[in-house]
């Protein structure tokens, strides 16, 4: 049988039929995947083939399907281990506030940076509208504006009053979108918000602990009822960044990398060489200057603005 994990503990998958029935699953065997070593082999977001135990009840998965992409956390403890948080994304959304806690621009980049090495198109929720003043507003319209113009859509929303929620959900129609934001931004009341019984998840969990099962779990899958699967990852402050060389790091900017060929060095850092294309958008006001300064410190390697 056919499933998609919505859920998982690390040794237990909650494996969801096309039909819609939710079957516990083991793993039997090793899945290994190229080039990486986890500690989890499966992750939410995963299609599997699975059979059922004689008990009928439980499963067995047999069979990973091949990947569309997949994001990773790296262990704290064991550094050469990452943990595998989710696969199969076709967008990743930022929520951030401007209002309190305000969501640094440094974070806000590194999110994205680390999006385009994904390869997965990111969009940023702004949320608290309800807290801005008419001249909060256009500061947050400034920032909204730096990032459409490179390409990453910006939604306004407030989770409390419900402002432009319904735009928000048109979004993820029929789509596999990951939410990721800082503590207090909002996260929990916008999926709230947009999933109508929450409540289910509760029930759900009571039921995996009656089980003896453990329901830390890295990311979890909820169906929407329009059509579509957000995921949330609890706990989770950011994406594990993949390791990116600093001469692949222009190609994350998408205001850089639209310009680096022009620089008259193919190898160029965009730090201090003549001729250097990047350097000149930043000096024209083409390119927005906390962009270009998240840009050294990623290169640098000193980026520990939360
Ligand atoms: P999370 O940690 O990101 O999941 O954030 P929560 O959903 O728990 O929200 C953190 C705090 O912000 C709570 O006190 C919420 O009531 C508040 N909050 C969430 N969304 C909004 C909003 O749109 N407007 C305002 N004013 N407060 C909000
Ligand atoms: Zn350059």
């Amino acid at each position: 049988m056919q499933g998609l994990v919505t859920k998982s503990t690390g040794s237990w998958y909650q494996v969801r039929t096309p039909q819609g029935e939710l079957v516990d699953c083991r793993i039997k065997g090793k899945f290994r995947i190229k080039g990486l070593t986890t500690t989890n082999p499966i992750a939410v977001g995963d299609q599997v083939e699975f059979e059922l135990e004689p008990d009928q009840e439980t499963g067995v998965i047999t069979k990973l399907q091949d990947r569309k992409n997949y994001i990773i956390r790296k262990s704290i403890n064991l550094s050469k281990q990452a943990q595998i948080i989710a696969a199969n994304l076709d967008q990743a959304f930022l929520v951030v506030t401007l209002a309190s806690p305000r969501t640094s621009l440094g974070f806000i980049d590194r999110f994205l940076v680390t999006a385009e090495a994904y390869d997965i198109p990111a969009a940023l929720v702004f949320n608290k509208l309800d807290l801005f003043s008419d001249e909060g507003l256009e500061i947050l319209k400034e920032y909204t504006a730096i990032y459409e113009s490179i390409g990453y859509p910006c939604y306004l929303v407030s989770a409390l009053n419900g402002t432009n929620i319904a735009e928000l959900k048109s979004k993820l129609k029929d789509k596999t979108t990951l939410f990721s934001g800082h503590s207090g931004v909002g996260k929990s009341s916008l999926m709230n918000a947009i999933l109508p019984k929450l409540e289910l998840r509760t029930n759900e969990i009571s039921e995996w602990s009656d089980k003896g099962m453990h329901t830390t779990t890295f990311a979890e899958m909820f169906e929407l009822p329009e059509g579509g699967f957000i995921i949330d990852t609890p706990g989770i402050r950011e994406l594990g960044i993949i390791d990116i060389g600093q001469q692949e790091l222009g190609h994350f900017f998408p205001e850089i990398r639209e310009r680096m060929n022009d620089c008259r060095f193919n190898n160029c850092r965009h730090i201090n060489e003549p001729g250097c294309a990047v350097l000149e958008a930043l000096e024209n006001g083409e390119i927005e200057p906390s962009r270009y300064e998240s840009y050294l410190s990623i290169y640098h390697g000193n980026d520990t603005r939360a």
